[in-house]
Order: C-alpha cells, then structure tokens, then sequence
C-alpha cells in the first residue's frame, strides 16, 4: 500500500469517526410536554430543604396536640425512604436545575408561578407561559383587565386556576365571565381539580378546601356552557376514577393531566389510577403534567411512572408524553418537528 492510500484510509476513518461522534451528540431525545409545570419559591412548600418520599409518601397523621402545619413541615423536612426527592436551598439552584432537566429531556413545560419570567427568560422555548390567577377570585384582577393580558398572546394557557382551595367552585358565577374570555379569545384552561397537599384543609386560610371537590363532575357544568373552550382537569380528579372517567366520556373536549400524582403517591395506586383510565379508552385525554414545585428530580421521578406502566403500549405512552398535548395545544406542524429537532 503507497503512503497516499494509507493517508486517505487514514483520513477517511477520522471523518467516519467524527460523524458518528456529532450524531451521537446531535440526537434529539423524543420530545415531552409537561401541562404542569411551576416556577415559584423554592420555599412555597415550607422551610428548606423539603423532600418527598420516592414512590411511598407515607403520609403523616394528625394528632391534634401539635398544630397541623407543625406536622406537614416536618413531613416535608424528613421525607421518608431511601433517596427521597429533595428541594435545593435557592430560587437560583431551583430555576437552574429544572431547566438543566427541560434541556437534557427536551422538555417543553406549561409553565405557570410567580417566577415564570425569569424561567422564561432563561429557559427560552422550553418554558411556555401559562397565566395562574391568585388563589382566591375576590383577588383576580377584573375580567376586562384579564382580557387585555391575554390578547397579549404572552400567555398559552390560562391556569393552573386553584379556586379549590378557597372552596369555589368553577361552577360560581364569578367565574363565568373569564370562561367568556378564555371561550372566545380560543385559550385553553387549566383547572386544579383533584388532590392538594395532605391534610391541607388544616392550612392556615384554606378550610373550605373539600375533598369532594376532588371530583371531574365539577367541571360538567362549564363544559356544557362552554363548548368550545378545551378543558385540562390538572391533577385528573384523582383518587376519584369513576367520576373522572364519566366526565371523559360525556365531555370528549376535557383532558386530564397526572401532575403531582405521578411522583408523589406510591408507585402502584399512581399505576392503578392510571390503568383505569386507560383500560376505559382514554390514553388519548391524559397528559404528562409533574407538578413540579420545588423539586427538580420530580419531573424525571413522573416521566418513569408512565415509561414503567406496563399496560400502557409504547405508543401509548408517547400519546401520554407528548402527543396528546401537542393534539390539545393545537401546536403547529413546525413546532412539532422542531421539538424533535426534524
Ligand atoms: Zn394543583
């Protein structure tokens, strides 16, 4: 072999190398859209650090001796198991570690919370703006007001709405007229309807929380009166399957999203909840949404509860982690095929 020959074989298993290592590199993972996603205090759950016990809560129990609050903060400080899920100490930690996980699992998040400006602005295209009104509706701004921020087009959805916890129900007349709105202005909602923390009846300010509000049935009456408005049950009526399942049926515009009760109830009643579902027919109308408040590692911890349900097909799954979304989001072709880098 001449020395030409050598040097071109050479070269030629340097480029092979060097193309398969940038495709290696360059490979988009499948893309995810999480509904569900917060950017708030990194405190919002209590003193730091806060944890969550990985797949077993075991949630506390209340003895009346000791304020409640008093027990969920040291729930929250001593989160049971091995390699439980833990807050960081920092706004900036916590800002930096969820966008690192949007980044690495090319994650688009559905992005609502006092900080979402500052996730926005970091985050770029993964953080989509959602518009999260205060708690209690007596402090929402007017409807007109809500109006003009939305005609903005900042804002992709308008939730999460967490009237739950003043004890409202979307079915007060109060609420009508942002419905009006959001119906006719074509942007989705996102309601809390489904579990809070535990025992968060006991919350300062917040004893008009009720668990039978946990129930989809809340939302028929405003899907019936706003038929065109898409509707996303955050937090999909959980634990009560019946009503949930009902609602999906009766209401095919209403999707529900698994945020929160995807990392934080015990792996198999996460899997059994969701298997009803699905085993009715509607792996179409359920989302990814984490919930994520305060712990980065949570949105990774719910993305394995769907990869490991073991009922649900891979397509099925990738309906549940991104397709669905995207279909209720009505996103563009362009967008889809830039989120898998196409
Ligand atoms: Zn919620």
């Amino acid at each position: 072999m001449n020395r030409n020959k050598i040097l071109n074989m050479i070269w030629m298993v340097l480029l092979c190398a060097c193309v398969s290592f940038r495709s290696a590199q360059c490979q988009t993972p499948l893309p995810i859209i999480d509904m569900h996603l917060h950017a708030i205090d990194v405190d919002a759950n209590g003193p730091v650090p806060t944890g969550i016990g990985r797949g077993n809560p075991a949630y506390p129990d209340y003895d009346p001796e000791k304020p409640w609050m008093q027990t969920f903060f040291d729930w929250m400080a001593n989160p049971n198991g091995e390699n439980p899920i833990v807050s960081p100490m920092t706004n900036q930690e916590l800002k930096d570690q969820t966008l690192a996980v949007l980044r690495r699992r090319n994650i688009y998040g559905i992005t609502s919370g006092n900080r979402l400006d500052e996730f926005k602005q970091e985050g770029g295209e993964h953080i989509i703006n959602s518009w999260m009104p205060p708690r209690d509706i007596k402090n929402w701004p007017s409807p007109e007001e809500v109006r003009k921020l939305l005609e903005t087009g900042k804002y992709k959805v308008f939730g999460e709405v967490t009237l739950q916890y003043a004890g409202i129900s979307p079915n007060d007349p109060r609420f009508a007229p942002y419905l009006e709105i959001l119906e006719e202005l074509d942007i989705p909602l996102g309601i809390h309807i489904g579990t809070g923390p535990p025992g968060v009846s006991y919350f300062m300010g917040m004893g008009k929380h009720l668990g039978r509000m946990h129930s989809a049935f809340e939302i028929e009456d405003v899907a019936i009166r706003h038929p065109r408005l898409r509707i996303n049950l955050m937090h999909a009526g959980w634990p009560l399957a019946d009503e949930l399942i009902a609602v999906l049926y009766n209401h095919p515009q209403v999707y529900c999203d698994v945020g929160i009760i995807c990392y934080s109830l015990p792996r198999d009643a996460f899997h059994d909840y969701l298997k009803r579902i699905a085993q009715a027919g509607f792996h179409r109308r359920i989302m990814f949404g984490s919930d994520q408040m305060n712990w980065p590692d949570a949105i990774e911890e719910g993305i394995t509860a769907i990869e490991t349900a073991s009922f649900l097909s891979e397509e099925q799954k990738r309906d549940i982690l991104y397709n669905n979304a995207a279909r209720f989001l009505r996103l563009s072709q362009e967008e889809i095929d830039r989120h898998h880098g196409r």
